[in-house]
C-alpha cells in the first residue's frame, strides 16, 4: 500500500517566514524524492516562472498519520538546483561543515502563545486576565489555557522521533514553552521547524492558532524568546569556563550582527524589564535572566558546560540564528592561532590557518 508524506518547507513572508506543507502519496518502498511547488504564491517566485524545488533534508515519522506516514522537511531551491534565496538552511550547513571540530551543541528553548479569535486563548473577550504570577510552571482551572495542546503536541514530538527536552507553561497565560535538543547546529535547526509545524498543526484541531510574536501582547506582559543554549566541545571539557567568556567577548563584538537575525520586532521584546536585557546593550552574567547571555550556574559551578543567549524572539529563524552564533565564536576560537603564527613569521600565514582550520 502506498503511503503519504507531508512535505513541509519555509515560504519567503517577510519579515517572517511562514510554515507550509501538501501531501504527496509515494508507492510502498519508495523514497521521498525532490518534488516542486509554485513559489508564485509562496513570495518564492514571479507567476512567469513560479516552480520551486523542494528538496527533503530530514525526514521522520508522521505522528499523526498512519505508521508508514512520514514527515519531510524540505530546503527550497532554485530550477537549477541552487539554494533560493529563502533558504537560510544552506548557509547553517556550510558553517557546520567549517566549523565541525568545534563540535558545536544547541539547545532552543521554543516560547509561544497560543491564539483565538484574535486574543490569547482563554483570556477574556473584554478585559485582561489576572495578573501575572500563577501561570508559569502553573497547574489548575481555567487559569492553565490550552494545556491539551500542548500534551497532544509534546506525544507527537516524541512519535515522530524528535529530541524534545521538556514543556512548561510561561509567565503570560496562555504562553507555553518546549525545548529541543542537545543538537548539532543543522539537527536542532530542522528538527525546531518539524515542532514547530507539528505545533500548529495539531492547535489547528482545536480551533487555536499558534502565535510566535515576540511581544504579542504590549505592556505589563511577557514576550516569547527562543532562548538559545550553546556549546562548543572546548567550553565542555574541564577549565571550559576560560572557552565560555572568550566566547561571550566574540559575540558582543558583533551585537547587531547577532540581532540582525534574532527575529523580528527584537526591540519591543528586549525591553529591560520582564526578564530581559535591553535589545541594543550587551551583557553577560552568571545566573542572570537580565543579561544578554546567561552562565547557568550550573556552568559557572563546574567551571565548564555551556551558554544561553536569551536574546533571540520565540519568531528567530534558527537556521540563521544556529549559523551566526557558529559563525562568531567558532570564528574568534580560530583566531588567536592565526595570529600568534602571523606575528613570528608573516609569510606563513595561510598555511597555518589552513591547518588551523582541518
Ligand atoms: P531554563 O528555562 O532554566 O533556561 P531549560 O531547561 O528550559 O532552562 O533549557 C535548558 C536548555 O539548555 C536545553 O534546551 C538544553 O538542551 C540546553 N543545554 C544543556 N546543556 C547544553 C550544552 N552543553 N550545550 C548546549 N545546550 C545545552
Ligand atoms: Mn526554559
Ligand atoms: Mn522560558
Ligand atoms: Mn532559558
Amino acid at each position: 500500500m502506498p503511503f503519504q508524506a507531508e512535505y513541509i518547507w519555509l515560504d519567503g513572508t517577510q519579515p517572517t517566514a511562514k510554515l507550509r506543507s501538501k501531501t504527496r502519496i509515494i508507492a510502498d518502498g519508495k523514497k521521498p524524492t525532490v518534488w516542486g511547488f509554485d513559489g508564485s504564491s509562496t513570495n518564492q517566485a514571479d507567476g512567469h516562472s513560479s516552480d520551486c524545488v523542494l528538496n527533503p533534508v530530514f525526514t521522520c515519522p508522521d505522528p499523526l498519520r498512519g505508521p508508514k506516514d512520514i514527515l519531510v522537511m524540505c530546503e527550497v531551491l532554485n530550477p537549477d538546483f541552487t539554494p533560493h534565496s529563502t533558504n537560510t538552511r544552506a548557509a547553517t550547513v556550510a558553517a557546520e561543515k567549517k566549523y565541525g571540530k568545534f563540535e558545536p551543541w544547541f539547545g532552543i528553548e521554543q516560547e509561544y502563545t497560543f491564539y483565538q479569535d484574535g486574543r490569547p486563548y482563554g483570556w477574556p473577550e473584554v478585559g485582561f486576565p489576572a495578573p501575572q504570577g500563577p501561570y508559569y510552571c502553573g497547574v489548575g482551572g481555567a487559569k492553565m489555557a490550552g494545556r491539551d495542546i500542548v500534551e497532544a503536541h509534546t506525544l507527537a514530538c516524541i512519535r515522530a522521533g524528535l529530541s524534545i527536552e521538556g514543556t512548561n507553561a510561561e509567565v503570560m497565560m496562555s504562553q507555553w514553552e518546549f525545548q529541543i535538543g542537545i543538537l548539532s547546529p543543522v539537527a536542532v535547526s530542522d528538527q525546531l521547524w518539524v515542532a514547530r509545524w507539528l505545533l500548529e498543526r495539531i492547535a489547528e484541531d482545536y480551533g487555536v492558532d499558534v502565535n510566535w510574536d515576540a511581544k504579542p501582547m504590549k505592556g505589563d506582559w511577557n514576550g516569547a524568546g527562543a532562548h538559545t543554549n550553546f556549546s562548543t566541545k572546548a567550553m565542555r571539557e574541564a577549565g571550559g569556563l576560560k572557552a565560555i567568556h572568550a566566547a561571550c567577548e566574540a559575540i558582543g563584538k558583533k551585537v547587531m550582527e547577532h540581532i540582525a537575525v534574532y527575529g523580528h520586532g527584537i526591540e519591543e521584546r528586549l525591553t529591560g524589564k520582564h526578564e530581559t536585557a535591553p535589545w541594543n546593550k550587551f551583557s553577560y552574567g552568571t545566573s542572570d535572566r537580565g543579561a544578554s547571555i546567561r552562565i547557568p550556574l550550573q556552568t559557572a559551578r563546574d567551571g565548564k558546560g555551556w551558554l544561553e543567549d536569551r536574546r533571540p524572539n520565540a519568531n528567530m529563524d534558527p537556521y540563521a540564528v544556529a549559523a551566526v552564533m557558529v559563525e562568531t565564536v567558532c570564528g574568534a576560537a580560530s583566531a588567536p592561532a592565526k595570529k600568534a603564527v602571523a606575528k613570528k613569521a608573516p609569510a606563513k600565514k595561510a598555511p597555518a590557518n589552513k591547518a588551523a582550520h582541518k
